[in-house]
């Protein structure tokens, strides 16, 4: 794949912020872009990286109206060393292709996306920043963009990357959260789109996080569509319980996203010789072993946060804290190993750095 590079003008760049500035999240972004075009019978065309700016899209555009759209997330960061790195950006290439391939969208060759990724990051090294735990948040998404109404898989297709500095997730320390069993609204059923990252399944669940927050808390925990009774995933990130001394996780079953370090949580588990079962795991369970203290830990896994423990889950108006809302052992432990490993502290042993330069 060759890609064309236009740089933004020196007196065009974007405004960085300020040193010192809390950075957030998705709020500031980079001086560059990358885009490439699909066409049905052509292919992919005109990979470019040029500055970030507004896309030109027809009213009628198919993404519009239908959603026909799906998205990764990433993170590019400094190590210890000064070397900038990607976290097992193959996954999230190839799990791009599988969203694509149940929303009617085109495959992108893994190593051409993971070039795209390494050119940008490069050219926009200057807006990784340096502080402790932040980094350059990577966006790659694909869009219909055939103009037209009619409902059908869009001929014309966009594929972007933009990129923007993100803070640390625990600025202000880790923190314990609170979930709020969700049991009347659903994110996705089994057959439908949640093991892809499609933003429909984003719009679907706004209004019951909005009412979470307007109760004072963090996340919802979604149960299965069918019987609200299985434990599906929290938020943005998948669900991991420490019961009985067991690692447990709902499985992939089709209504669940494949996250990235989910699959990074159980290998370690796994190479760590804890008991680790990937099972339905009902919400009953899940709230007696908090009150009885057979479930010793629960944490939320995903890109922004790594480990995000839970310090309690609220269901039809009573809530269980989970060990006395205290981070527990092995969620501190993974945490530690999975950022050790990424800042380059840990020894890579299963090559998922990948150095940009
Ligand atoms: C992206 C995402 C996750 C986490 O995936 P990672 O690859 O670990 O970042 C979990 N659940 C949902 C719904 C997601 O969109």
């Amino acid at each position: 794949m060759r890609i064309t590079v236009t740089q933004a003008a020196e007196n065009r760049r974007r405004k960085r912020p300020e040193s010192g500035e809390p950075l957030g999240f998705g709020i500031h972004f980079s001086d560059h872009m990358f885009l490439m075009d699909y066409s049905h019978g052509t292919g992919w065309r005109d990979a470019r990286i040029v500055p970030y700016g507004p896309l030109s899209l027809a009213p009628s555009a198919m993404v519009l109206h239908y959603g026909q759209e799906i998205f990764e997330g990433l993170k590019a960061y400094y190590a210890r060393d000064g070397a900038v790195c990607l976290f097992r950006p193959d996954r999230n290439a190839e799990r791009l292709n599988r969203s694509a391939a149940r929303m009617c969208l085109p495959e992108i060759p893994v190593e051409d996306h993971i070039a795209a990724i390494r050119t940008l990051v490069r050219l926009d090294r200057e807006w990784i920043p340096r502080g402790e735990n932040a980094s350059l948040y990577i966006r790659p998404t694909m869009i219909a963009t055939e103009a037209g109404l009619g409902v059908r898989p869009s001929a014309e297709v966009l594929f972007f990357i933009i990129t923007g500095p993100v803070g640390a997730y625990y600025a202000r320390g880790f923190d314990p959260v609170r979930i709020l069993v969700e049991d009347t609204y659903v994110r996705a059923a089994r057959g439908g789109t949640g093991e892809a990252k499609t933003g429909g399944n984003y719009a679907a669940s706004l209004l019951a996080a909005k009412k979470a927050k307007e109760k004072g808390f963090d996340q919802v925990l979604w149960l299965d569509a069918g019987h609200r009774r299985f434990v599906e995933e929290v938020g943005t990130m998948n669900i991991f319980f420490v019961l009985r001394g067991e690692l447990v996780t709902p499985p992939l079953s089709g209504s669940i996203l494949p996250g990235v370090t989910r699959d990074t949580v159980l290998t370690l588990a796994r190479e760590w010789k804890i008991p680790v079962a990937e099972r339905p795991v009902e919400i009953d369970e899940v709230l007696s072993g908090a009150a009885d203290g057979t479930l010793s830990e629960a944490f939320g896994s995903g890109t922004a946060a790594v480990i995000s423990p839970v310090g309690s889950f609220s269901c039809r108006g009573q809530e269980v804290r989970v060990n006395g809302s205290r981070t527990g052992e092995l969620s501190l432990r993974l945490y530690r190993e999975i950022t050790g490993i990424q800042y380059g502290d840990i020894e890579d042993r299963h090559h998922w750095i990948h150095r940009v330069e």
